[in-house]
């Protein structure tokens, strides 16, 4: 692509960056929509994060990624917070306004549509999800609006858990999600569960790690779906398969949750045959 000077500018704001794969979604996507749009990490130093919004924004910068550490810290400096995104407490997604950024959250929707694309259905289901971070709050918050029967979060720490749990049940009016501790996980009913891997256990250069090694545990699971991206094939996916359930890795929500921003920033949708070829290109250079 020809740099020159109609060429608009998006990029990534956290700390690190170095390790992101999101220059390839963008950059794929704009050379197939033809769009003069370039995509640029920039690593932020802790203590300049309002510094960086600020300056993007002078710079006419046309959107930026948040990502860790400052996912929530950004939003302070936003000029707009859209309701999902603050309803989760976190943006990953800034666009450009005429008074500042207004911040999204396409992570989530990501996971959605990553699942749809996946035919993994959320309509009934009774739900595990392991771990209760920043992510297992927000997959928390997307499952209890859509029409799932239970959510049940298994944490090591099962305070963070039960935090969660109370403040879904709060927002649903109905208790709709339970706390487990982790290493209760055989006191799970004898039935069938999709489960959500949103720890960071197995993820590169721990590759053999798991959060659970159990084979009892994995035959309660019909679908497995693992956040994590790298490996693409994580130890919870291969016991999920080994104990006969369907596995699927983080990788169509990292691609789904740029497709959403790009297709913010741009006004461009992206179709299901642009989004297979960009999933191609980012397997290729994951
Ligand atoms: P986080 O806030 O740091 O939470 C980490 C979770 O892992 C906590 O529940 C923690 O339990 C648990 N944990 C850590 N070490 C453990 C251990 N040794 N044994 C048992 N549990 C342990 O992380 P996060 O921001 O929620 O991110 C979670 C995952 O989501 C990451 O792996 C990341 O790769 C993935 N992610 C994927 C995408 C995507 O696009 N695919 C996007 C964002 C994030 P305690 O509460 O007990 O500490």
């Amino acid at each position: 692509m020809e740099i020159n000077g109609y060429t608009r500018t998006c990029g990534l704001i956290g700390n690190p960056v170095e390790h992101t794969k999101s220059p390839a979604i963008h950059c794929f996507l704009a050379s197939h929509t033809g769009q003069n749009l370039v995509y640029v990490p920039f690593h932020v130093e802790h203590g300049c994060l309002e510094d960086a919004v600020k300056g993007g924004f002078a710079l006419n910068l046309l959107g930026m990624n948040v990502t860790v550490p400052y996912k929530s810290d950004v939003i302070p400096y936003l000029d707009q917070v859209d309701e999902l995104a603050a309803r989760i407490g976190a943006v990953n997604t800034l666009v450009r306004t005429n008074m500042g950024f207004k911040g999204y959250n396409t992570d989530m929707p990501g996971l959605y549509r990553a699942m749809c694309s996946d035919g993994v259905s959320l309509e009934g289901e009774k739900v595990l999800i392991l771990g209760a971070g920043g992510v297992a709050r927000a997959v928390a918050m997307l499952l209890a609006t859509k029409n799932v029967k239970e959510i049940i979060l298994l944490n090591r720490t099962p305070e963070r858990a039960q935090n969660i749990a109370d403040e879904i049940n709060g927002l649903e009016g109905r208790e709709i999600a339970r706390a487990m501790k982790l290493e209760d996980y055989a006191k799970l009913p004898d039935e069938r569960f999709l489960a959500i891997q949103a720890t960071n256990i197995g993820m590169f250069p721990k590759v053999n790690e798991v959060v659970v090694e159990d084979p009892a545990f994995y035959q309660k699971i019909h679908t497995g779906y693992d956040l994590i991206f790298n490996p693409m094939d994580t130890r919870f996916m291969q016991l999920v398969r080994e104990n006969g359930g369907r596995a699927f890795g983080g990788l169509k929500m990292l691609l789904y949750q740029g497709i959403i921003a790009y297709e913010l920033w741009t006004g461009i949708t992206i179709d299901d045959k642009l989004a297979n070829a960009t999933y191609e290109e980012i397997q290729r250079v994951v």
